[in-house]
């Protein structure tokens, strides 16, 4: 089984997809990812989907991703003494360090850590930003704020404070423990929730180590000030508008989408666009042209994968939005303008070895219509670099160990097959001929470009160039 598409799925998991049959029809309408979302999900139900996930994989002998996405430190509102209060333009309020307010007016916000970061003049937005405040004062205990905009303030509504840097770990207790069920259960991704400084990727990637990638979610201004370091100690990168909207005005969401996509891809890492790309097919079964465009502006960006949040977990319309996404992403990638607008953007080789074949990989494929590339790797690496080069002909990536097999479905390009290592440079250049074949890439007849290491099984070590023939086929 194959896909002609590129660009990747992600589709995130919940009460509207959590049976075994609707995860195999968002699978079959073209989801190659899977994500979990830890602020709603103990795990115990992360088991069980990653269970089914598994046992889909097995059935369609194809290697599936699963992500769990880390909440972070998502900053709530308390419970208020009458569940709710109407705020007006104007009105002077005091926000305090409880959990529960049993009477009066004051909102309860239970984290201690706000008090000692906010300063006069910082703005506290709750409820997706649709409520705004101006801090006026702060003790260690209270903040007075002045209404820039009201509204009905509910319980446990979200709030994010876009001026203030928090001094707090990206990584709370929840999250840890969330991240050490996520490791023992043998997830493929982990991400990470407001990331603010290098160091929170840093200690995700000290507990991880090699067990799973690991995502950083862009969602806070300050992270696009430390962009390159964040960049460079993760495995990917995700543009998290949703957040990213409410902290920045949401008029700036669309140059750093740009931006962060440019560099991770040059980078040659994953970057995943994310949020309200067809949220209005969370109750409708077609989507709005603006949010068609959106899909596919960023599938002209060459992302490696879009994402459905709400629509596939909780929506009326799940594997409706999985499909039109995948109509979306096929149509722009057969535009005439496609591959000439890659190419267009694409990164110059960085000066190593792998680097050099791939850059090669580029230009034979090209001049002779190769078929397919297929890349051996054993740490997903090469198979990376591959990406990088966004070249039009689809890569399968061949590898020994299942995890990376997972683990690189996210990637741009990237047909993944699991298969033993090769015995010699013969049996390498065969198997890349009858893979090609036997997953409907290539015809007895043409040709495809195999890259390799050799000596075989030195991780990272790509330096061989073949141009193969796909001749009549045996069996495997
Ligand atoms: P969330 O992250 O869905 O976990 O909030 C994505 C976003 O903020 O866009
Ligand atoms: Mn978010």
């Amino acid at each position: 089984m194959r896909r002609r598409r590129k660009t990747k799925i992600l589709a995130t998991l919940g009460p509207a997809s959590s049976s075994p049959e609707m995860i195999r029809a968002l699978f079959e309408a073209g989801a190659d990812v899977f994500r979990i979302n830890m602020s709603h999900n103990a795990p115990a139900d992360l088991a069980e989907k990653l269970r089914i996930v598994r046992d889909l994989e097995e059935s369609v002998g194809r290697p599936i991703g699963v992500l769990a996405d880390l909440q972070g430190p998502k900053i709530r509102v308390g419970t208020l003494a009458n569940g709710e209060r109407e705020l007006h333009k104007g009105d002077t309020v005091r926000l305090v360090k409880k959990l529960t307010v049993e009477s009066g007016d004051d909102i309860p916000v239970p984290h201690p850590e706000i008090f000692a970061a906010v300063q006069p003049g910082e703005v506290i937005l709750i409820d997706d930003g649709k409520i705004r405040l101006k801090i006026v004062d702060a003790t260690k205990d209270t903040a007075d704020a002045i209404v820039e905009v009201g509204g009905i303030l509910k319980n446990k509504k979200g709030i994010n404070l876009p001026d203030t840097v928090l001094p707090i770990s990206a990584m709370t207790e929840k999250d840890r423990s969330d991240l050490d069920a996520a490791l023992r259960l043998g997830m493929d991704w982990i991400a990470l929730s407001f990331v603010q400084r290098p160091d929170d990727m840093a200690d995700l990637k000290k507990i991880v180590g090699n067990q799973a990638g690991c995502l950083a979610k862009i969602e806070k201004p300050r992270a696009i000030d430390w962009l390159p370091e964040i960049l460079d100690l993760s495995d990917a990168l995700m543009v998290a508008r949703g957040d990213l909207g409410v902290e920045l005005p949401v008029q700036e969401v669309p140059g750093k989408q740009k931006l962060i996509t440019k560099m991770a891809r040059k980078a040659g890492k994953p970057v995943v666009v994310a949020t309200q790309m067809l949220e209005s097919m969370i109750t409708a079964p077609v989507p709005t042209r603006a949010e068609v465009t959106d899909v596919a502006n960023a599938v002209f960006d060459g992302a490696d994968a879009v994402m459905l949040s709400a629509e596939s977990a909780a929506g009326a319309y799940p594997v409706e939005a999985v499909s039109m996404m995948d109509k979306i992403a096929t149509t722009v990638e057969g535009d005439p303008q496609y591959i000439p607008l890659l190419n267009s953007q694409r990164n110059e080789p960085e000066s190593t070895t792998p680097d050099a074949i791939m850059a090669a990989v580029h230009e034979v494929t090209s001049t002779i219509h190769a078929r397919a590339v297929v890349c051996w790797t054993k740490s997903g690496s090469t198979a990376l670099r591959a990406a990088r080069e966004r070249s039009d002909a689809p890569i399968i990536a061949l590898t020994p160990t299942l995890e990376v097999s997972r683990r690189l479905s996210l990637v741009w390009g990237l047909h993944c097959i699991y298969t033993e290592d090769a015995q010699d440079l013969d049996d390498m250049v065969d198997r890349a001929a009858r893979f090609a074949f036997l997953e409907g890439f290539a015809k007895p007849g043409e040709r495809i470009v195999v890259t390799a290491g050799v000596p075989l099984r030195t991780p990272g070590a790509t330096n061989m160039l073949r141009v193969a023939f796909v001749g009549p086929q045996k069996s495997l």
